[in-house]
């Protein structure tokens, strides 16, 4: 064959449809990152957010502050945590410009300053997104399609589990991650912390105050946490630290943890020990699930930012705090990436041309955040006399959840049944007890901490669940007491 021809075989057959393939991808990805934002573009798309931000932690809700004061159409899921990990802290004394703060007042305030600008928050979890096509869909828990224009993910992460023997049969019931939460159940109570991070200093520390003898078993023979974190240690006496031992196995009596099972990895032996309760504190995961194949990650799941920006790898989808960090882990870290984030998320819609002349003409395409179900969903009942007068009148499940305003898992918990009480509510009676008031409830159906939720069919007590759910637990709950 002439060289000629020979070349010209090699470039219809192989090289032109690579050529094509890849004008076809750069095309894609120039048309998304750089496309003119025109009534024309979205006339026909419903239920536009120009900044939609998912999370409610320190990085959503900086985000949202910044988002809303440049005067863009902002609007924050909370997600199935609301506040993040720092409700469930106490005294916070790094967060820059107090002192000593509590983590709920942090979140509290940061919402509030965000809300002063105009964001709008949605008591909402997404549930799946589409980052393929622009403008970016979002559907969410509740049923609605978001239509994105830009996207910041800020789903922070979650406590990492033991999976060993016991842990998820105790749950709730000794096995716990927050201290904050279930210190006082443990007054004068023997309790292990598990880990040797800040988070165990802190956990150890918040327990000391109850517990009469708090011991922090680190796996490795030194501990992570910071030299500053370890001195604290020192100044109490019930607090004992223990290296080189690993939990095996977690057992009970059905009702709660009486025992561990301990191997010390430098002695090669193994014992039983008696105990009330145990605190992990071994670390997180990043909540990346649901964009692990839309988005380049690292190995751990963290989601993968530009240089020193928040950009994502798709153009528009910009992330934030402790879904994209696992070095600093840091409330006023995420604060400030959730601020770049909002920075470049504006600068994007910017650079596309949205333009307040364009906003205008939009308006009435954007989601309507007070077109979702208004009111309460569940009936405060204040005595027992209340409670029992609905128990016997009503013959559809009654769910009832014991909360209290101190209770940080509550508050968050609380805004995720009022919106499965919605959902169900032609179904089952969803009601809520504040355990600070209706102390005459507490005491008869012997409710020893909040937030617990107890189910009532024909008037007798079906099940009891003492401990915090998400949306997807709640609605399994009731699911089950449906059928
Ligand atoms: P870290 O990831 O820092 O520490 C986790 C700890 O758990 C490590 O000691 C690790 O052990 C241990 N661990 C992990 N898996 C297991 C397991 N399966 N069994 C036993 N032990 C295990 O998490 P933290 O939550 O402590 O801290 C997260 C971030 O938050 C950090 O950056 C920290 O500085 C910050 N933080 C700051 C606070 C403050 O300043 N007040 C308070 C709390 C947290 P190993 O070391 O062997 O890997």
């Amino acid at each position: 064959m002439k060289r000629g021809i020979f070349f010209e075989k090699l470039f219809v057959i192989f090289l032109l449809p690579l050529f094509f393939l890849a004008h076809c991808i750069g095309f894609k990805q120039v048309e998304h990152a750089s496309a003119i934002i025109t009534q024309e573009t979205l006339r026909d798309v419903i239920n536009i957010v120009p900044i939609l931000i998912l999370g409610s932690g320190p990085a959503g809700l900086s985000a949202a502050v910044y988002a809303a004061r440049s005067n863009k159409y902002t609007v924050v899921l909370h997600g199935n945590k609301p506040g993040g990990l720092l409700t469930e802290t106490t005294w916070v004394e790094n967060w820059p410009g107090s002192e000593r703060i509590l983590g709920a007042d942090i979140i509290k305030q940061l919402q509030k300053q965000a809300k002063r600008f105009g964001a709008h928050f949605v008591h909402d979890t997404v549930e799946s997104v589409d980052l393929s096509q622009w403008p970016f869909v979002i559907k969410t828990e509740e049923g609605f399609t978001l239509n994105a224009l830009t996207l910041i993910i800020a789903t922070g992460a979650t406590p990492r589990y033991l999976g060993i023997l016991g842990e998820d049969e105790y749950w709730g019931m000794g096995v716990t991650t927050c201290a904050v939460c279930d210190a006082p159940f443990y007054k004068d109570k023997s309790v292990v912390v598990i880990g040797g991070g800040d988070s165990a200093v802190e956990e150890a520390i918040q327990l000391a105050s109850y517990a009469k003898k708090v011991t922090i078993l680190v796996r490795k023979d030194r501990m992570r946490a910071a030299a500053s974190m370890q001195k604290l240690l020192k100044g109490f006496d019930n607090i004992i630290v223990e290296h080189n031992k690993v939990v095996e196995e977690i057992n009970g009596d059905g009702d709660k943890v009486t025992t561990i099972v301990v191997y010390d990895t430098a002695q090669g032996t193994r014992e039983k020990r008696q105990v009330d309760g145990v605190f992990l504190a071994i670390g997180h995961e990043p909540n990346s699930i649901l964009f692990k194949d839309a988005l380049e990650t690292d190995a751990r799941g963290y989601v993968a930012v530009k240089g020193r920006g928040q950009e994502t790898s798709i153009s528009g989808v910009f992330a934030a705090g402790d879904v994209e960090d696992h070095t600093y882990r840091q409330a006023g870290v995420a604060a400030g990436s959730g601020i770049k984030a909002a920075l470049q998320a504006d600068r994007f819609l910017n650079d596309r041309g949205f333009t307040d002349y364009l906003v205008s003409r939009l308006e009435g395409q954007f989601f309507d955040v007070f077109a979702k179900r208004e009111g309460e969903g569940s009936l405060l009942v204040r005595n027992r006399k209340e409670l029992e007068e609905i128990l016997k009148e009503t013959s559809v499940p009654v769910i009832v959840d014991f909360y209290a305003d101190y209770c940080p898992s509550c508050v968050q918990m609380l805004p995720l049944f009022e919106s499965v009480a919605h959902e169900y509510t032609d179904r089952a009676v969803f009601l809520r007890v504040d355990a600070q008031k209706a102390i005459d409830i507490l005491k008869h159906y012997d409710v020893l901490k909040v937030p617990t939720l107890i189910i009532f069919k024909g008037n007798q007590l079906l099940e009891r669940y003492s401990f915090v759910m998400d949306r997807s637990e709640l609605r399994a709950v009731v699911e089950s007491v449906l059928q």
